[in-house]
């Protein structure tokens, strides 16, 4: 019997288009600033530091923009406004955990940045739906791995078969955690994956 559902947040939650914006414009912008660069200058030399660090010196936190944002002296509250206003709630998921929320426990298990995560879930009310939310800095190795989902597991006292998750990547939202025999779907609302909708949760389960 299925007791928790898990989620992903980004791509399944809420838009992450503005992550992309922030990476590609904010960062360059709010460098431009800071060292009196136009936003051309900044932005080349930023994609080059970006391009550098991820293929030359392999620097393993390349992904993380908490790094980046250390990495460029930004503050969290330098990009909060942005996150906050242009992150959008896909439709359907109120909906979806109103029916949800009184049959399963609800959880996140996301790979982002914790404040980020915190702005976004604070989004519609979105963070009361659910019971506990798990990002990567909850495993020793810092990732959306098998031990992150190991440690749901345990925190929940419940078996691989209580639980599913969904989200919109292969790899981390399905390959990882069926590789700990969690049923898994996933989610893309182009109709290329098992879900096009969270709305068809509720065949599922
Ligand atoms: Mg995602």
């Amino acid at each position: 019997m299925i007791k928790v559902v898990s989620l992903d947040m980004d791509g399944t939650l809420v838009s992450e288009n503005v992550d992309d914006f922030i990476w590609n414009e904010e960062i360059p912008r709010l460098y431009a600033e800071k060292h009196n660069l136009s936003l051309e200058e900044a932005k080349k030399e930023v994609y080059a530091e970006y391009y550098k660090q991820r293929y030359i010196d392999k620097v393993k936190e390349w992904t993380s923009i908490e790094y980046w944002l250390k990495f460029y002296n930004i503050s969290f509250d330098e990009v909060y406004e942005r996150l906050s206003n242009e992150t959008k709630v896909f439709e359907e998921v109120l909906e979806v955990l109103d029916y949800l929320k009184n049959k399963y426990d609800l959880i996140v298990v996301t790979s982002a940045y914790e404040d980020f995560m915190n702005v976004k879930l604070n989004l519609q009310g979105l963070k009361s739906y659910f019971k506990k939310t798990y990002t990567s800095k909850d495993t020793s190795t810092g990732k959306k791995d098998h031990f992150l989902f190991r440690k749901v597991l345990e925190d929940f006292n419940i078996t691989s078969k209580e639980i599913i998750h969904v989200g919109d990547k292969h790899y981390y939202d399905k390959e990882v955690p069926e590789s700990l025999g969690i049923k898994s779907y996933l989610l893309d609302r182009e109709g290329k994956g098992d879900l096009k909708s969270l709305k068809e949760l509720k065949n599922i389960l």
